[in-house]
């Protein structure tokens, strides 16, 4: 069944390294400072660039098909963050989906 994650998870997954994951992760603050932020036009760049990222990632249609890049640069950033979380209950974005997914390409 295809639930709120969807086959682009898994794609990118197949297709990326985990070392390019991996060196997404200097984005994971900025996502993480993005959706903690309250401002629509915040004065910082990055977090603007990043919220319209997000916007986008939940109206694209493309997404599922995982050819959409803008929607594979944001799952390459969640997936960096969970490549690195250790949290049991982390409110990280489908953090706890993601880890179950990614534990069968790491083995
Ligand atoms: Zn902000
Ligand atoms: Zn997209
Ligand atoms: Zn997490």
């Amino acid at each position: 069944m295809v639930n709120g994650i969807s086959h682009a998870f898994e794609d990118c997954f197949r297709r990326a390294r985990i070392a390019s994951i991996q060196a997404q992760s200097i984005h994971v603050p900025h996502f993480i400072e993005a959706i903690q932020c309250s401002f629509d036009n915040c004065i910082l760049t990055k977090c603007n660039r990043m919220k319209r990222y997000i916007r986008h990632y939940k109206q694209c249609r493309l997404r599922r098909t995982g050819r959409c890049q803008a929607c594979r640069n944001l799952i390459i950033i969640k997936c960096s963050h969970v490549l690195n979380c250790k949290e049991k209950q982390c409110s990280f974005p489908d953090c706890s989906e993601l880890k179950q997914k990614i534990k069968k390409y790491l083995d």
